[in-house]
């Protein structure tokens, strides 16, 4: 329960989508005879051979039934087409290189962010800070920077992100749960909670760095592109077991979990790259993680909640966070060298509005 509040800290699922990650039941069934509750003993007699709706052949199990199908050509066929449609869809993430499937297209992500905007704006539209408050002045300062550095190095995988509209939101209310996000359509939304725990600009540099890559990684999508499977797979599963949370429990925690928390390490990391291009301190990201740490612990009332529970959460562990921050701060230290962070009045072109209307 705790960590289902807890994926709403930097957790685009829960807001974004406003629906859990675990796919549910399908609508489907294949005539199982018997029909008894968990557990119960059935008998399988009713299963028709697949493409032959004449025949009266009888499976006295749902295995039989399966074999027979797999033998079918349509079956082999659509599974040959459905691996085409698979490799032509693997697509290389930018900066880790991690080859995963998307075929949800960059102008469906971004009509989703639209529909999610006009949600959110219409929960917290009353609660959002004018721009001439001094603290979306102190946000759009640092994420007019994050931006600068992510468009610097022309990526063409990060070309249309330039064509965005951009927009920061901070919605004060300090009784509701820290969080942020960014939505696919360039609208940031800070909850003035999570400011607290940010403490200075490059804790608020960390939590935006961080939502930020999400977006370039284009996790949204990726998320998306695999829910069709996990449903079929939850179909197919549920076809021959009749159990429904085992299934759910199972493809949660084979795919669903892990390839969140992958998403999660990987923004992460871009994130961290992000902040040491930016001269923000990767030092900082790892203060800020603490003190997140310390608000879990703080919530769940004990340490539980930082240890042994990774494998059942979409999101790392913080102390997980942590120590990958810290193995990779070589690399960022040099990164913010080769950067001229470190160079005496040095200038950077950090001028750039992204929120210019
Ligand atoms: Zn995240």
């Amino acid at each position: 329960m705790f960590r289902l509040k807890l994926s709403t800290f930097f957790g685009r699922q829960s807001v974004v989508f406003g629906k859990p990650l675990s796919p549910s039941p399908p609508r489907f069934r294949i005539n199982i005879g018997g029909g008894g509750g968990f557990f119960s003993s059935r008998t399988y007699a009713s299963y028709r051979r697949f493409n032959d709706s004449q025949s009266s052949t009888k499976y006295t199990s749902p295995y039989q039934y399966y074999i027979q199908l797999l033998k079918s050509r349509k079956v082999l066929y659509t599974a040959g087409g459905l691996l085409g449609f698979y490799i032509y869809n693997l697509h290389e993430a930018p900066y880790t290189h991690r080859r995963r499937f998307i075929w949800i297209p960059f102008w469906l992500e971004v009509k989703i962010g639209d529909y999610s905007y006009r949600q959110i704006m219409q929960q917290y539209g009353s609660m959002i800070l004018p721009h001439s408050n001094p603290i979306y002045s102190r946000v759009s300062a640092i994420m007019n920077k994050l931006l600068a550095t992510t468009f610097a190095n022309d990526d063409s995988q990060q070309n249309y992100l330039k064509d965005l509209h951009w927009e920061i939101n901070i919605i004060q209310n300090d009784s509701l749960p820290p969080n942020a996000f960014i939505l696919p359509n360039g609208k940031i939304f800070i909850f003035s909670s999570i400011l607290p725990i940010c403490q200075n600009d490059d804790g608020i540099a960390t939590v935006l760095s961080h939502e930020l890559s999400h977006q370039l990684a284009h996790h949204s999508s990726e998320q998306l592109s695999s829910q069709p499977f996990y449903m079929a797979l939850s179909g197919l599963l549920y076809s021959i077991t009749g159990i429904s949370w085992f299934n759910d429990l199972l493809i949660n925690g084979i795919f669903t979990m892990p390839a969140s928390r992958e998403m999660e390490t990987e923004a992460d990391y871009i994130g961290c790259e992000i902040l040491a291009k930016s001269c923000f301190s990767p030092n900082q990201a790892v203060l800020f993680w603490q003190r997140m740490g310390k608000m879990e612990q703080k919530l769940v009332g004990n340490t539980s909640g930082i240890k042994g529970v990774e494998w059942f959460s979409t999101h790392p562990a913080t102390s997980k966070r942590i120590r990958d921050i810290e193995s990779w701060m070589p690399r960022l230290r040099e990164i913010s060298e080769s950067s001229g962070c470190y160079e005496y009045g040095k200038f950077h072109n950090f001028n750039r509005n992204f929120f210019k209307r």
